[in-house]
């Protein structure tokens, strides 16, 4: 599959040279030049494939020809090596777990997908890639841990000082190996304003190969799609009008949804449910685009102030308005709301999330309210303990911790503190 640029002013992409560079040359995010939808059986007997069978049928045309099938199989195999459970509320909400992975968050299926890739692409190669990466709380964790020991691929992390739990902290500064973090003083924004700086350093970018892996990178971003399917699998036989509620931040989870849509997976709406970071949820009441630097919430991984996959939402709906209007709605909730909705779920059904499901849940009601005939799925896409304080505050018990978390509390935190693009630069070239 080819890749073209976002800002369309750079040459067509390769799948391989769009995951090793990140970026296109121009800066733009990059899009796969055709989405061929699956066929209709598919979907109509898909709870008779496994998950595996389901993610290989679904992101083989975007990987092919340069990941053979039989790589691309073990490839997904080893990436879903976890359960997606669906848990019901109620009669039309239910949950879609998506943290029972190794870090217990959702992006470790996108960090093990893509580590895989670029393994495979680095093979027969005695040039070190070194992924670059901001995080605001759980794509570190994620990234450091699907890339751990991936032979040729250095990591560099960047995370904002204080800003993210004990746990996800834990989880980015304690494995070593190939993995290094950097705690910058600043915002995950300027984290993130740091990266982008360094991809486009000719100095820097001569001297080495470097990468990203946040959800700008197409492999990262869409193996989150075979979520959508997952969920459906488990519905479609009970529900009809199956909705997603998305708890955004970068939008690249709700996007990869939408790639689901386009392979013709029957999702009827999506739900982009943000904290106060909702610069979407304005964009859809005014239609003006505007970023904000971030503010600080108890959804910390949702604290983005230019969400970077907006764009390639924009190119799904073909940057119509009204399209994307009629597909997608948002609403904005802040931290109070945030808490008494986990105390509702505790009270209710007897479910504890953490905050950024949370939020979703929140959203799923919102849209439910104009909707009574929706079963929404809103995605949890944290467990809860990784936000103790918050958890334990709100429904006041004390949370077990899971064994891949307590395994991690254990050990030591390495990190470099760094507080301008000049500390990380060298610390790149030393
Ligand atoms: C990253 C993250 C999000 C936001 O996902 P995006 O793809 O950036 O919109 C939501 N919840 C948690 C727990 C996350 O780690």
């Amino acid at each position: 599959m080819n890749y073209y640029s976002l800002n369309k002013q750079a040459p067509k992409s390769t799948f391989e040279n769009a995951v090793v560079k990140g970026l296109a040359p121009d800066k733009g995010l990059y899009f796969p030049e055709s989405i061929t939808p699956l066929p209709h059986n598919f979907f109509k007997n898909i709870d008779s494939l496994s998950n595996t069978e389901i993610a290989f049928e679904a992101i083989k045309q975007f990987v092919s020809p340069e990941i053979p099938e039989a790589v691309l199989k073990t490839i997904v195999e080893e990436t879903l090596s976890f359960d997606f459970p669906v848990v019901k509320l109620n009669d039309n909400i239910s949950t879609l777990e998506l943290f029972h992975g190794p870090t217990m968050a959702f992006k470790d299926v996108g960090a093990r997908f893509m580590a895989r890739c670029l393994g495979y692409f680095n093979k027969d190669n005695d040039n070190e890639v070194t992924v670059l990466v901001a995080t605001s709380g759980d794509t570190g964790g994620a990234v450091a841990n699907g890339f751990l020991g991936v032979k040729g691929v250095n990591v560099v992390i960047l995370y904002p000082s204080g800003k993210v739990s004990d746990i996800q902290e834990k989880q980015l500064t304690t494995l070593g190996q190939n993995i290094k973090a950097l705690e910058v003083n600043g915002t995950f924004d300027d984290c993130q304003a740091m990266v982008k700086t360094a991809f486009l350093d000719e100095e820097l970018i001569n001297k080495m190969q470097l990468t990203s892996a946040n959800s700008i990178n197409v492999a990262r971003w869409l193996p989150q799609l075979f979520y959508f399917m997952f969920a459906y699998k488990q519905l479609y036989k009970k529900y009809n009008n199956i909705v997603f509620s998305v708890p955004s931040g970068n939008f690249g989870n709700i996007c990869a949804g939408m790639m689901a849509q386009q392979l013709g997976l029957p999702i009827k709406h999506f739900i982009a449910s943000n904290n106060v970071n909702n610069v979407v949820t304005r964009y859809l009441q005014s239609q003006l685009y505007e970023p904000k630097p971030s503010i600080q919430t108890i959804s910390n991984a949702m604290d983005v102030g230019a969400p970077s996959n907006f764009i390639r939402i924009q190119e799904i709906y073909k940057n119509q308005f009204d399209n994307l209007k009629e597909n997608v709605s948002s609403y904005s909730f802040t931290d109070d709301e945030t808490k008494e909705a986990m105390l509702e779920m505790y009270n209710e059904f007897n479910y504890v999330a953490d905050p950024h499901g949370a939020v979703g849940y929140l959203g799923s009601k919102e849209y439910l309210k104009e909707n009574p005939e929706a079963h929404c799925v809103f995605l949890e896409t944290a467990h809860p303990t990784k936000f103790l304080d918050v958890v334990e505050e709100v429904i006041k018990e004390e949370q077990a911790l899971p064994q891949q978390i307590q395994e991690v509390m254990g050990k030591e935190k390495v990190s470099v503190i760094i507080s301008n693009y000049e500390e990380l630069k060298s610390f790149l070239l030393k």
